[in-house]
């Protein structure tokens, strides 16, 4: 199957999130998300979502053309509430109105809670980087059954739990991007890994006995298993603190089981945005990062490494690539995609049309 460009899948994105109930602004901004998670090569996070989103909002737990509620205002203190609302446009004003805060007083805390998928958290620091602000998120992810076995664990118990932390430099891009699950690997790239028939790497999959395994069909077609978490007992420990911080504190859902799971995808995060001139001269700051980035990066690489690359790295060069080559999606994944479509009312047809041209 041929790359698609960005283009293409943005237009597809936008009709199917339009015909499933979305306004213009909201249509555009799912479209948006998606297609940069493609872009930046996490197709876990790209458009390979719509399906989940399409079946989400006929079962009502994902709630079209939602406007966040304030739940609390108190200094560098916020706390939303989406409404099960698309993360998109969710995290998007939650967002908006923290860097704003941020500006005012040099930092603000944003507890974003009840939105439903705000899909590749790298996107939001992106948005802060833009405005020349530091941010660093912790985010929970409830309402379906856990993913993630902790260190120790036989069976799930948390979902994958995002965490993320980005610097701006002086372009509005952010210096380096931390932006990662904290179990192995996204639920998503398993997800993309049974749909191409691959297996997942060694040792970060285990069966519903607990018996560590390769193969992600079971895991994927009934969530039966757990993805591990990353690095032993330390990724664990942050994949708990995501819990707490991104759902507990903030007043969010969490993964504890006296909460009804109504097999939705809810993401509470909780946000720290900096505005970095609050600690002094931005240009030496800058300065500062690059003789880190250069140090580390001098570095000959180890034994089976091309390069040294910082964090945010892989995704820059895999954004060049991809608006230069197309997008790579595999068919299952565009029939997934299509069947979403005409379950809102589009034609195969015309959703083909939109692919191929
Ligand atoms: P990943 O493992 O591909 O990358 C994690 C981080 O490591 C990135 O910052 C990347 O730049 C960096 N990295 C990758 N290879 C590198 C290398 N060779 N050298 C140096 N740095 C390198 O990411 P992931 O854990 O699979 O997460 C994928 C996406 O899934 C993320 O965007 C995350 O936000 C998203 N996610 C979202 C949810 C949700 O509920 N919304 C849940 C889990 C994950």
């Amino acid at each position: 199957m041929p790359n698609i460009a960005a283009e293409r899948l943005h237009r597809l994105a936008s009709t199917i999130v339009r015909a499933a109930g979305s306004n213009e602004d909201e249509a555009k901004a799912v479209a948006d998300h998606l297609v940069v998670a493609n872009l930046t090569g996490h197709d876990s996070h790209g458009v390979g979502m719509l399906p989940d989103y399409v079946k989400n909002s006929r079962i009502k737990v994902l709630v079209p053309n939602q406007t966040l509620k304030v739940v609390r205002d108190v200094g560098a203190v916020l706390v939303l509430d989406a409404g099960r609302g698309y993360g998109q446009t969710m995290a998007r004003d939650a967002m908006k109105l923290g860097a704003e805060r941020a500006r005012q007083l040099g930092c603000a805390v944003v507890g974003l809670r009840n939105s439903s998928h705000v899909g590749r958290i790298g996107f939001w620091a992106e948005q802060c980087a833009a405005e020349g602000l530091m941010s660093l998120h912790f985010v929970n992810v409830a309402d379906h059954d856990p993913l993630q076995a902790p260190f120790g664990c036989s069976s799930a118990r948390l979902g994958t739990n995002p965490f993320c932390i980005g610097i701006p430099g002086a372009d509005g891009k952010p210096m380096l991007l931390l932006d990662m699950a904290t179990s192995a690997i996204a639920f998503g790239k398993a997800r993309v890994a049974r749909n191409k028939g691959l297996p997942v790497p060694v040792g970060v999959l285990i069966d519903a006995d607990g018996t560590p395994t390769t193969d992600p069909t079971t895991y994927v077609d009934t969530r039966k298993g757990a993805l591990l978490s990353f690095g032993l007992h330390k990724g664990s420990g942050l994949a708990i603190f995501c819990e707490i911080l991104g759902g507990a504190m903030i007043g969010g859902q969490t993964i504890a089981p006296h909460h009804e799971r109504l097999d939705g995808i809810v993401n509470s995060m909780f946000s720290l945005i900096v505005d970095p001139a609050v600690f002094g001269d931005l240009d030496t700051m800058r300065q500062e990062v690059q003789a880190v980035i250069d140090w580390i990066k001098a570095s000959p690489p180890a034994p089976g490494f091309e390069a040294v690359l910082m964090p945010g790295e892989p995704e820059s060069h895999a954004r060049a690539q991809r608006s230069r080559d197309g997008i790579p999606i595999d068919p299952k994944s565009l029939g997934d995609i299509i069947a979403a479509g005409v379950s809102v009312g589009l034609t195969e047809a015309e959703l083909r049309q939109i692919v191929e041209g």
